[in-house]
């Protein structure tokens, strides 16, 4: 045996020990995959609903279990089966297999700025859920969405926009203009949150300076950090299940500094929300003549 006879058997060999480790980790890698198509996949609206919330939870808390993507390349090459269509923001702070804790292929995502939906998106949609299976449609809204402020700036300011945006903002302007005839009521708002069977306390006080009134719920309360913030437009305290619009609270401060009158957000006794909005004397006898 020359020295080339054996230099081209140990590059052969030493070829072959390269492809048994690649054939080795390829099968890891289907095994993997393996493991993670075995993952139950919603086949209903509430298993689906069900899933991004306890994904979301598990976003929330820190908890993620879909961090590692190279393993279900292979398989996902094949095929999608996408269990819920989102219709999001493209903002980049809201990434729905991110805020949901999915893996690729299972949500199906339509984005636009101001998550608001038009032919093609509807399209898109139809797809998702016709040809896909996706069998739930969530729209996710976000706090400080810039679209939505750039849309209540129009309607509200008449704000002058560059480009194409006057053309995004038009599809915004009916849910802006909607939102402005909503009333901002306080007990409204805690009959909202408040559980069934649970108890709101309405409330007067007359004092020296004017008077006091106090709206107590035995609803899940805010937490102290969080208090300033949900007089913030659209803005929902974290946790909160409950449908609303993130209006409410927001609609009473803007009223409230218009008057010149106070509100402060506290505990009440039960540990729910305590809302109390101060009067001045001056406004009352302004009232009275
Ligand atoms: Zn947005």
């Amino acid at each position: 045996m020359n020295t080339d006879d054996y230099s081209r058997r140990r590059f052969v060999r030493r070829g072959l020990t390269l492809a048994g480790v690649a054939f080795a980790w390829s099968t890891f890698q289907s095994n993997s995959f393996a493991r993670q198509a075995k993952v139950k996949s919603p086949t209903n609206p509430d298993e689906a609903l069900a899933e991004l919330s306890a994904g979301n939870k598990r976003y929330v808390t820190g908890k993620n279990i879909h961090r590692d993507f190279g393993p279900e390349r292979p398989a996902l090459a094949e095929g999608q089966q996408p269990f819920a269509i989102i219709l999001g923001c493209a903002d980049s702070r809201v990434a729905p297999e991110l805020a949901f804790d999915q893996s690729r292929g299972r949500l199906f995502v339509v984005r636009l700025a101001g998550n608001f939906v038009d032919d093609n998106g509807l399209a898109s949609m139809e797809f998702g859920a016709s040809v896909l299976g996706a069998c739930l449609i969530m729209v996710l809204g976000h706090n400080e969405c810039g679209a939505v402020k750039a849309a209540v700036n129009v309607v509200t300011k008449n704000a002058q926009l560059p480009g194409h945006l006057p053309g995004l903002v038009a599809n915004l302007r009916p849910a802006v203009e909607k939102a402005q005839q909503e009333t901002g009521s306080l007990v409204d708002n805690a009959i909202r949150y408040a559980p069934e069977g649970g108890r709101i306390d309405l409330a007067v006080e007359a004092g020296a300076d004017g008077a006091v009134f106090r709206v107590d719920d035995t609803g899940p309360g805010i937490p102290p950090d969080q208090r300033e913030r949900v007089f913030d437009p659209f803005y929902r305290a974290l946790g909160t299940d409950e449908f609303g619009s993130g209006l409410g609270l927001s609609i009473v401060k803007t009223i409230a500094d218009r008057i010149g009158a106070g509100v402060s957000l506290g505990q009440s006794g039960s540990g729910g929300l305590q809302v109390a909005v101060s009067i001045p004397r001056s406004l009352i006898c302004q009232g009275s003549g």
